[in-house]
């Protein structure tokens, strides 16, 4: 192995409740590496850059980023991806002697998670040959919509409770139409991806009401929100027959890019893993 073992972490406020530390350590120790990924908090109104030369000098060798930093962390690199830069937010950083680089893997761990899900549910993959809708527009839609484009969906329907957040984020793939929220339904005709973006159907938060009718034969839908793990869009989508994609697979491959990033080293995402963050999830949701 090449990679000069270092501390790692997820930087974030609040940070206490990620699932990062039990992913990545669970690789790490695939490695026979002991626990070098922690949770590390950074008050908002602490000064973000002194923070991370901070880190620095305490031997961290990369970082993962999570609300609300994502931003400033953007902000603070020395170099960026072009993810990092299409989107204007970093959710990986390394330390590179002094030198911060950052990245974004959150696009390609979806498209990846949504990958894997077809691979075992539609082995025909015919979700990149119809229209995808997309329900919201903050952070997590930024990097969906991007990586939907990158994907070649040439015909991309965002719809948002507030229209205006949809039609910031038109310039992120080729082709977008922005459509109006009360319209979801009608807008779902025909599309072989459904993705929920929104906090609708999260624990403590109002359910999320989506028809799913006009959908594709066979078409995915995919919740991100991972608390619960079986949101009430995914057992409607099951229902009906078509292929349910949990906020998991998103969450599980972000993680194996940024893992990969640091280490050089593609980690394996097993059933095992799978099965703790279940767990976690069911233990403190
Ligand atoms: P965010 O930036 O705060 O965006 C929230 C979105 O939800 C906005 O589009 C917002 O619409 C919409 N929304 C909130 N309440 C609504 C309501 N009552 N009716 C209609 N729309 C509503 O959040 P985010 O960071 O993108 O995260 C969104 C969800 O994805 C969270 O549940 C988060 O846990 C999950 N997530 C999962 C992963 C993963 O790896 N699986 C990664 C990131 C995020 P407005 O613009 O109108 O406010």
């Amino acid at each position: 192995m090449s990679w000069v073992a270092g501390k790692l972490a997820i930087i974030g406020w609040p940070v206490s409740h990620s699932r990062s530390p039990l992913i990545h350590n669970y690789w790490l120790a695939a490695q026979g590496l002991p626990p070098l990924y922690e949770a590390y908090p950074i008050d908002p109104k602490d000064d973000f850059r002194a923070a991370l030369r901070g880190m620095a000098d305490a031997g961290f060798v990369g970082a993962n980023v999570t609300v609300p930093h994502k931003e400033a962390a953007f902000a603070a690199m020395d170099a960026l991806s072009p993810a990092a830069q299409i989107l204007g937010a970093v959710n990986t950083i390394s330390f590179e002697n002094g030198r911060l680089q950052g990245d974004n893997t959150d696009g390609d761990g979806f498209l990846a998670g949504l990958d894997a899900a077809s691979q075992r549910g539609a082995p025909d993959g015919n979700w990149q040959n119809a229209p995808a809708l997309v329900l919201g527009a903050g952070g997590a839609a930024r990097a969906i919509i991007a990586a939907l484009g990158r994907a070649g969906i040439d015909d991309i329907r965002l719809v948002n409770r507030t229209r205006d957040k949809a039609e910031a984020l038109s310039g992120l793939a080729p082709h977008i139409a922005i459509g109006d929220w009360q319209d979801r339904a009608a807008l779902a005709d025909g599309c072989g991806l459904l993705v929920n973006t929104t906090s609708l159907g999260m624990t403590g938060q109002p359910p999320l009401e989506m028809p799913l009718d006009g959908l594709k034969s066979g078409a995915l839908v995919s919740d991100i929100v991972y608390t619960p793990l079986h949101t009430p869009l995914l057992r409607a989508a099951q229902a009906s027959g078509y292929i349910a994609v949990d906020g998991l697979g998103m969450l599980l491959h972000q993680a194996a890019l940024s893992f990969e990033i640091w280490t050089g080293m593609r980690p394996h995402i097993d059933d095992k893993l799978r099965a703790l963050l279940v767990t976690d999830l069911a233990e403190k949701d």
